[in-house]
């Protein structure tokens, strides 16, 4: 690494560092910086959460800050964790004893001593997230280092301190964890340490659904999001974890044709989104676009491989897959299911001849939707002909001014009726009913069809015209 001592000076030299410092100095108390952060410095990563230990009393300190800050500083105390946590301007400063952690074999519950600095560095996940800065007197800057973290974020290297069947065991979280930091930071999990999540991915069974898919979230929103789903594959965990994703593995061929494997498809579709937008549900929807592929193969003489109503399919299977685990069932699940519905739309636009009554009924289906329907149909196109990549991307491009052009023009996007329901019930003298449905339906896909413009007297004139066919004329004034 060639961070130099300057560089780690100034990076301390912060006033709440100085501080615990002092207060700790003060209070006799061994205190460090330890963690995500001192590794996150390391990185150029900026970084908001920070985890002070200190050997002894963690609470004691923490309180003693907060105090010499002012009184208007907000503490929380956690009793039963022993950890006690403080806002200050934007940071999330964490202060817990340093502590000795061992594991009974159906919890990921840890027995928790009072421990030495080095039995807190032994509790840590990997060795990156180990090394800890000394905040004391004259020893203020000193690196802690005793699983060579620094050796490994210079190797890109994920790797437990101790014995990682041992590590895993104890807690299976860290498996997603190790996961999540090679995706996250494209490093790569040292092979011992792989083997290790191989041999222990049933324990995942025993980590709450929530935890999982934080992590799992976390490794969608990584910078290049199939490291990641690789790994989960490679690993076991995938299959305990996602099955309907593993199921999109594999390419089956009957008669000399194949079908792509949709896997390795989808992951592509993912990592081309990632480059365009860190929209969470966006990416979610770029993951389970083809998800139903697998129930809805069939093979047909003539076609070949077939996939019908997969996207219709999908739809239906996003609620159950977002309750198991624990994603949110509302807005955010019901946008994810509408992208999945959609994503073939832009497309058979691109491959007919494009009107203008199409364009108005995508733009009317997608409403505000459109644009990113746009980016995952874009991301979709993962051929490896370069000629057809480039010219669907072309057609794509025709696309975009199209639905420009038309919603300038027609305003279809977030359509309105012209006339309401109420007032077609007020100009014919009708009570609720199937023909005011009709009129009301009739004036629409005039409209989309581009038989009338998306304006109030074109489409009075219509409905009158309309209802005359359904033998109604409009009530006397
Ligand atoms: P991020 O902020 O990106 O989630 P982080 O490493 O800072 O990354 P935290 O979950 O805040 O993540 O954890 C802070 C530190 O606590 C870690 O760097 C690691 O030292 C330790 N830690 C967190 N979770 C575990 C775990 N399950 N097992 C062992 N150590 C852990």
């Amino acid at each position: 690494m060639d961070i130099s001592r300057e560089e780690i000076a100034e990076f301390l030299d912060r006033k709440i560092f100085r501080l615990i410092s002092e207060v700790a100095d003060r209070m006799q108390l061994d205190c460090y910086l330890i963690g995500g952060s001192v590794r996150d410095f390391f990185l150029y990563r900026p970084s908001k959460d920070i985890d002070i230990v200190a050997v002894g009393k963690g609470i004691e300190l923490a309180k003693a800050v907060a105090s010499a800050l002012g009184p208007r500083t907000k503490l929380t105390v956690f009793k039963n964790f022993g950890t006690a946590q403080l806002k200050y301007k934007d940071f999330e400063i964490e202060f817990v004893g340093a502590r000795k952690e061992s594991y009974t074999h159906d919890s990921r519950n840890p027995i928790v001593e009072d421990g030495t600095l080095e039995d807190d560095q032994k509790r840590r996940d990997f060795t990156i997230n180990a090394m800890a800065f000394c905040l004391n007197g004259d020893r203020f800057g000193e690196l802690l280092d005793p699983f060579n973290g620094l050796q490994d974020l210079q190797d890109l290297i994920i790797r437990t301190p101790l014995d990682p069947d041992i590590t895993f065991s104890d807690d299976p979280l860290r498996m997603m964890r190790a996961v999540r930091f090679a995706s996250q930071l494209g490093f790569d999990i040292y092979p011992e340490t792989f083997d290790a999540i191989a041999r222990n991915s049933e324990r995942i069974k025993i980590i709450s659904k929530e935890r999982i898919t934080d992590e799992l979230n976390k490794i969608i929103l990584s910078p290049k999001p199939s490291v990641g789903f690789i790994l989960l594959e490679k690993t076991g965990l995938l299959e305990i974890i996602f099955p309907e994703l593993l199921a999109l593995k594999g390419a089956e061929t009957k008669e000399g044709v194949g079908h792509k494997d949709n896997f390795y498809h989808t992951l592509a579709v993912l990592d081309n989104i990632s480059l365009k937008t860190d929209n969470l549900w966006l990416r979610w929807s770029a993951l389970l676009h083809d998800i139903a592929k697998p129930v809805t193969k069939r093979w047909d003489n003539k076609l070949g491989w077939t996939f019908h109503n997969h996207n219709y399919v999908g739809e239906k299977m996003v609620p159950k897959i977002f309750g198991r685990m624990k994603l949110p069932l509302n807005e955010k699940m019901k946008y994810t299911q509408k992208m999945v519905s959609m994503h073939m739309r832009p497309m058979q636009l691109v491959e007919e001849e494009v009107t203008d009554s199409a364009i108005r009924r995508l733009l009317f289906d997608a409403g505000d939707d459109i644009d990113d329907l746009m980016t995952l149909c874009e991301a979709d196109i993962t051929s490896k002909n370069a000629e057809k990549v480039r010219r669907h991307l072309q057609n794509f491009k025709i696309v975009r001014r199209k639905l420009m052009e038309i919603e300038e023009k027609d305003r279809v996007r977030n359509f309105q009726p012209p006339v309401d329901g109420n007032e077609i019930m007020e100009i014919f003298g009708l009570g609720p009913g199937r023909e005011v449905g009709l009129l009301k339906s009739a004036i629409k896909e005039a409209i989309l069809d581009g038989e009338i413009p998306n304006e109030r007297q074109a489409a009075y004139d219509y409905l009158i015209r309309k209802a005359n066919e359904l033998g109604l004329t409009p009530m006397e004034k």
